[in-house]
């Protein structure tokens, strides 16, 4: 799944790895148990799918969501991008407490047939919970479960925040902070693309 903003594409692991499930590829269906348990798919898997993407759909830009989580996955795209001769120009880091994080996790809502996501605070139904865009029905995600948030913070502690210091002495990373409204964050993350796409 590609959306565009910014006039460049956008994507990240979990959207292309989705689409793999909903397919019901073998990929799809590997992946589908790793992550219902919370865990991360394993760097090779991810970093073949980000290579294909990026070769069918980076030739004028790109920004990737959730991407590289590792740091492994982080010289691995400097690799690709080296043989595609393309610069990473920005590495954009959101500073969240755990606080948030669980509040946010606990409130996300999806919608079971177009994947549109929303929350149940931002969200208000008169009956049950209907997507806006194709009238799907509106539910927790299965791999949102408080439960697996444990196993996440945990991976993130070990193998993502390595990277904020690999990105800071590249000289590209940028630091914001996530617990503000969404309106606010999503407004300084435009102002930097912007910033990059324009230059
Ligand atoms: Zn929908």
């Amino acid at each position: 799944m590609i959306t565009r903003q910014f006039g460049i594409p956008v994507t990240s692991p979990g959207a292309i790895l989705r689409r793999e499930r909903d397919l019901g590829t073998p990929l799809g269906k590997k992946t589908g148990e790793v992550l219902q348990s919370g865990g991360l798919v394993s760097d090779k898997i991810i970093i073949e799918l980000i290579e294909d993407w990026l070769r069918l759909h980076g030739g004028h830009g790109f920004v990737f969501d959730g991407f590289p989580r590792t740091l492994r996955q982080a010289e691995s795209l400097m690799s690709i991008l080296a043989r595609l001769r393309t610069a990473l120009d920005l590495a954009i880091w959101l500073e969240v407490s755990e606080q948030t994080v669980r509040d946010r996790i606990s409130g996300r809502l999806q919608c079971g047939e177009c994947g549109f996501t929303t929350s149940s605070s931002s969200a208000q139904f008169a009956e049950r919970a209907v997507c806006p865009y194709c009238d799907g029905p509106l539910v927790r995600r299965s791999d949102d479960d408080l439960g697996v948030l444990q196993t996440r913070l945990q991976e993130f502690h070990t193998k993502t925040e390595p990277l904020a210091s690999f990105y800071e002495k590249m000289s590209i990373l940028h630091r914001i902070d996530g617990n503000r409204d969404r309106e606010v964050v999503f407004s300084d993350i435009s102002r930097l693309i912007e910033g990059k796409v324009a230059a």
